[in-house]
């Protein structure tokens, strides 16, 4: 695979901040473990200018995880170095090959096999979709051992070195690169084995397991990709309305573009905080799962499905900020059409927006997870002070999710699945809600923020006298309006 200079540099530049290597090793300036804080915090910035290269960070720090948590003290001493690298020794990015041409959302249906030959396993069958094939050093690769069972239950996790010890391919070899839509930063490729050498990671039969942990990890940066884009979009938006002129006055003083740059502003500054919140304890139960409560387990990844899915389906929208920058949003010399191109694919992988549905079903029939929810967003709530009319606004949609959970949970399976992307979006604006309402006591702001997100969710479509976006503008966007053109 040939790459250009820039490309190489960017790799290099990207990785030796140790997005990836500090997650798993000490940041040498202060001799400390980083953490996914930290990593998440550069992802955010890195998203915000090439979306598409988080890819490969992403499959380099899933690929990571299931090394560090699963394979044998030998492999891992062997390639985790390698994949944590932050210049001191070759650098291996990873990959992670689930889908093949007959599903992806069902990986159960998967039929590559890992087949024990002269007592090392072989790697047979053709992966549909692999993102970094041909940049990375290895490829976690879900297979079926001959003997094993059908379904998701029947699948082991290997590790496929790219290249063999004579930098020869390891009996990998690359269909076609596909012709994709956006993020054109990372190569996906339809990848057969030929009996390519491979590792089995952890216990036969559990590489379902081990890949949907690393997967929820994967989710969190398409999070954090997402509010990347988000911001990106804002920002080209807020510029551009500042420096444009229409009809004799600047854009930024026209009522619906404050009202857009406010709507704006205020969802991409609250779903950021929200997910950086759910990271908090994100990070405690992927670096220390043997340690971390089964309250942590089940909530952080009912919070990541429905805030994946959410930011996913933000991200798209932002990207209409094409829009606001009138025809030139909508050419190339501008950022806004690759920023639309990228965000199209975050609601696809890393698991569909229904995919993410039914994860919410099963996490509240097997695990009663939405009472974990209530409960946390409940005990934040009573401390909140501020606002009385807007905490009344949250709580009655509280009660009324409560009942529409309680109501979908009583039906068929099927009845559960139809109403479950609807009850996954309250679940995300309670959460959001209730995460502003906390932040009011921080700064005047920080209560005008919360303000207009909680009217905009919760009394959709109310008419106000005085428009609060309007009214609040200057100060949530920090940005000075000429009286004319205030609320
Ligand atoms: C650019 C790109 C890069 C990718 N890179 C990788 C990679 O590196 N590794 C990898 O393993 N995969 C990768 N994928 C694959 C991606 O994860 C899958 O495309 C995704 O999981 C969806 O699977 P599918 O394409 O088979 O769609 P399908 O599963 O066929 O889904 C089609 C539609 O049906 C819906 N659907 C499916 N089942 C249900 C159900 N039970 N209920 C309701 N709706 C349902 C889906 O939500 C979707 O809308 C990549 C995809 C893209 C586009």
């Amino acid at each position: 695979m040939w790459v250009n200079e820039g490309y190489l540099k960017t790799v290099e530049e990207t990785y030796g901040q140790g997005i990836v290597g500090y997650i798993h090793k000490p940041i040498p300036k202060i001799n400390r473990k980083g953490n996914y804080i930290y990593s998440f915090a550069q992802g955010y910035v890195l998203s915000q200018s090439e979306p598409g290269f988080y890819c490969p960070v992403t499959l380099t720090m899933a690929s990571a995880y299931l090394i560090d948590h699963y394979a044998d003290q030998a492999i891992k001493e062997k390639y985790l170095p390698h994949l944590i690298s932050t210049g001191e020794t070759e650098l291996y990015e990873g990959a992670t090959f689930l889908t093949e041409r007959q599903g992806g959302s069902d990986v159960g249906a998967n039929e590559v096999k890992g087949i024990k030959e002269n007592g090392e396993y072989r790697i047979y069958g053709e992966k549909y979709f692999g993102s970094n094939a041909g940049m990375c050093g290895v490829a976690m690769v879900l297979a079926r051992i001959d003997g094993s069972g059908t379904g998701s239950k029947g699948l082991s996790l290997f590790l496929v070195p790219w290249r063999n010890e004579n930098g020869q391919l390891n009996e990998i070899s690359i269909r076609r690169l596909k012709d994709k839509l956006g993020v054109r930063a990372v190569p996906s490729a339809e990848v057969e084995f030929l009996g390519a050498k491979a590792y089995l990671i952890g216990r036969e039969d559990q590489g379902f397991n081990y890949m949907m942990e690393a997967l929820n990890l994967s989710r969190v940066c398409n999070a954090v990709a997402s509010i990347g884009i988000m911001r990106r979009a804002y920002k080209e938006a807020k510029s551009y309305a500042l420096q444009r002129n229409a009809f004799g006055s600047v854009l930024i003083d026209f009522p619906m573009i404050q009202d857009t740059l406010v709507q704006m502003r205020v969802k991409q500054e609250i779903e950021t905080s929200a997910v950086f919140k759910m990271i908090e304890t994100f990070d405690r139960v992927a670096r220390y799962p043997e340690s971390a409560s089964e309250r942590d387990k089940h909530l952080t990844r009912l919070l990541i499905a429905v805030l994946k899915k959410e930011t996913a389906e933000q991200s798209i929208h932002f990207a209409h900020a094409i829009e606001m920058l009138g025809g030139n949003g909508y050419i190339e010399d501008f950022v806004t059409p690759r920023l639309l191109r990228d965000a199209q694919v975050l609601t696809v992988w890393e698991g569909t927006s229904n995919i993410l549905g039914l994860e919410v079903v099963r996490l509240m029939s097997k695990f009663r997870a939405h009472e974990l929810f209530f409960k946390e967003i409940e005990d934040e709530l009573q401390y909140v002070t501020t606002l009385p009319e807007e905490v009344q606004l949250v709580s009655q949609s509280i009660k009324d999710t409560k009942e529409l959970i309680n109501s979908v949970l009583s039906m068929s399976y099927n009845e559960q699945t139809y109403y479950s992307k609807r009850i996954s979006k309250r679940l995300a604006d309670l959460y959001e809600g209730v995460h502003a309402l906390t932040r009011t006591c921080e700064s005047n702001r920080k209560r005008k923020v919360a303000e207009v997100i909680i009217r905009k969710t919760f009394c959709k479509d109310a008419y106000e006298r005085k428009p609060l976006p309007l009214q609040y503008a200057e100060d949530i966007l920090e940005v000075s309006i000429p009286s004319k053109a205030k609320g």
